[in-house]
Parts: structure tokens; C-alpha cells; sequence
């Protein structure tokens, strides 16, 4: 084969963006059968309270287990995902999942809550009523209050569809869930703008953490974050506390929760009950617990 023979396939394409593209469809084409196949995991990592540590609930983590390539985390799907449209039955798999997961936690007398990470693209244009509507089924279905269910959505999701995130998010709040502000700080929105929203939690960004002990503006930032989040009551959940000084400072200056490597990574379900049969007392909410304890 001569050297310049391919050359012309290349006019419009450089042999890079090429790759990009048959990547992607190859991408596209996999996470299509991932999801009829259901190739797909949630981990739980806890929340917890910083003064003692205890579990007052799970914040669920898609993994897809592809039969070729392993686990893959989910920075490198979602977002294909989101623009392909399948971030809608994927979604509706992890409300499942987690709901299935918690009902087995509830009934072991561990009432914790589960936080569930959304996509904007499962609430706006028109998914607003079938969201809902599959929320409402699936709370029935496996008998659990609205109130051990939260959902995550990013601060940059809320900016980019302001009215129609308003809307969607207002009727999750009035079925009785709590909503957080995911990735608080990395999205620029105003004091005035959080309040409009129907929020009771604000997820501190794990990109402050990290450098909030060696840099001034990060934990000047933090300070602020905590203190703007207290004076409209809402709780706060520092993300990706991986050190106890890290923990020690983000208790000082009144953040009430947190998550991360350093209470535990992320675990599938069965690590998870073990880790709240060594952590938690399990309450007895009901006869069916009792008969499962006696
Ligand atoms: P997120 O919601 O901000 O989740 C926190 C991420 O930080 C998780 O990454 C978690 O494993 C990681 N993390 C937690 N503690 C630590 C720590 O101490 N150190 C470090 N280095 N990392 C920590 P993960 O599981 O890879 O998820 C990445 C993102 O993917 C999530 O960020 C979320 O935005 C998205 N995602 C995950 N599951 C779902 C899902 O079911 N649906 C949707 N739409 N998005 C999801
Ligand atoms: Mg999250
Ligand atoms: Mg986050
Ligand atoms: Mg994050």
C-alpha cells in the first residue's frame, strides 16, 4: 500500500477526528445494548454526619459492566447518554434499582435515605409528567415514603433550564422528596438564584475540598458557601473528604454532612448492608421487621 493512498479520505476529516467519531458510534451502538441488556450497577458510598459518623443515608453511583472493557465509571457514558436520549430508560433502571435496594435496607430496620443523581434531560421537555409519574409507581410498588428518597441535581443542570427545571423540580417537591444542589460552586449561580428553587441540601463540590487546607480562595469559598446555605436553612453535604483534617475543618466551620473515600468509597449493595449492620442499630418501624428480628 502506498504511503499517500488514504490521503483523500481525509479532506474533510483529520485520522483523529475519524477515530473520535467511530468511537463514539461504537460508543453509542454498546451503551444501546448495555441498556437492553442491562449491563449495569449501582454502587452506594454513605452519607454521614461529621460529628459521629453515623449513616443517615446512600448516595447512588451507576457503574456499566461491559463484557469487553470492564467497569466503566460514569463520566464516560452519561454524558453520551444525556445526548442520546438514553439517559432515559438508564434513568429509570437506577430509580428501580435503588428503590429495590433501599426497601431490602428498610425492611433489615435500617431507614436510611438514598439520594439518586437526575439528569436534566429526565425532567424537561415533556419527561417532567413521566418522571414523576414513574416515581410515584415505583414508591408504591415497593412501599416506600417519599421522604427516604432525594434527588441530585447539578447546579449547571439548574442554570442551563431555568423555568423548566423550576417546574419538574417543584413536583418532586411536592410529592415530598428533598432535592440537592449537586456540585454546588463549580456553577456560578447567585445567592438570589438558589432561592427560587424548591432545595433543601447543598452539595459542596469535591474541587474546594481538596484544596481548601492549602488554598486561601477555596476555603474562603467554602466559608461562604457554608454560611450563604445556613442563613437559608438548607443542609450541607461536602463531597470527596478523603483526609480527617478535612473532615476536622469542614465540622468547624458547621458543615453538618459528608461523603467520601475516607468514611467509604462507593460499594455494591451486599458491602453496603454490612457496613450497616456494623454501623447502624436497626429500628423496629413494624411488625414485619419484628418478625424478621425474632
Ligand atoms: P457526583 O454525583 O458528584 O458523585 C460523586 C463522585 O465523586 C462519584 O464519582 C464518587 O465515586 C466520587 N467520590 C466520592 N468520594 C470521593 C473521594 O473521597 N475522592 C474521590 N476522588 N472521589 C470521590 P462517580 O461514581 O465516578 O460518578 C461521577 C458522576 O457521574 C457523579 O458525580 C454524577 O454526576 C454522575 N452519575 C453517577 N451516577 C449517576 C446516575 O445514576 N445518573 C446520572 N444522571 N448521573 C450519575
Ligand atoms: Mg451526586
Ligand atoms: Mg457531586
Ligand atoms: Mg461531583
Amino acid at each position: 500500500k502506498a504511503k499517500g493512498d488514504g490521503r483523500s479520505n481525509y479532506r474533510y476529516f483529520s485520522p483523529e477526528m475519524n477515530a473520535n467519531m467511530l468511537e463514539r458510534i461504537q460508543l453509542e451502538q454498546r451503551l444501546r445494548r448495555a441498556v437492553l441488556q442491562k449491563e449495569f450497577c449501582l454502587n452506594y458510598q454513605p452519607i454521614v454526619t461529621l460529628n459521629d459518623h453515623s449513616v443517615i443515608g446512600v448516595e447512588a453511583l451507576i457503574r456499566w459492566q461491559d463484557p469487553k472493557f470492564g467497569l466503566i465509571p460514569p463520566d464516560q457514558f452519561i454524558p453520551l447518554a444525556e445526548e442520546t436520549g438514553l439517559i432515559e430508560p438508564i434513568g429509570e433502571w437506577v430509580l428501580e434499582q435503588a428503590l429495590i435496594d433501599l426497601h431490602s435496607w428498610h425492611n433489615k430496620g435500617y431507614m436510611i435515605n438514598m439520594a439518586v443523581n437526575v439528569s436534566g434531560r429526565q425532567l424537561i421537555n415533556g419527561n417532567q409528567i413521566s418522571f414523576n409519574r414513574l416515581i410515584s409507581k415505583l414508591l408504591k410498588k415497593y412501599g416506600i415514603d417519599a421522604k427516604y428518597l432525594h434527588i441530585e441535581i447539578t447546579e449547571s443542570m439548574l442554570m442551563e433550564d431555568r423555568e423548566q427545571c423550576l417546574h419538574a423540580l417543584e413536583a418532586i417537591r411536592d410529592h415530598g422528596m428533598d432535592i440537592y444542589i449537586d456540585d454546588f460552586g463549580t456553577g456560578y449561580s447567585s445567592l438570589s438564584y438558589l432561592k427560587s428553587f424548591p432545595i433543601s441540601v447543598i452539595k459542596i463540590d469535591k474541587s474546594f475540598v481538596d484544596n481548601m487546607l492549602e488554598c486561601q480562595s477555596d476555603a474562603n469559598l467554602i466559608k461562604a458557601i457554608i454560611m450563604m446555605g445556613k442563613s437559608l436553612e438548607l443542609k450541607l453535604v461536602a463531597e470527596g473528604i478523603e483526609t480527617e483534617e478535612q473532615l476536622a475543618f469542614l465540622h468547624s466551620l458547621g458543615c453538618d454532612f459528608g461523603q467520601g473515600y475516607l468514611i467509604s468509597r462507593p460499594l455494591p449493595s451486599y458491602e453496603l448492608t454490612n457496613l450497616l449492620i456494623q454501623r447502624l442499630t436497626p429500628t423496629l418501624t413494624d411488625e414485619q421487621n419484628l418478625e424478621e428480628y425474632l
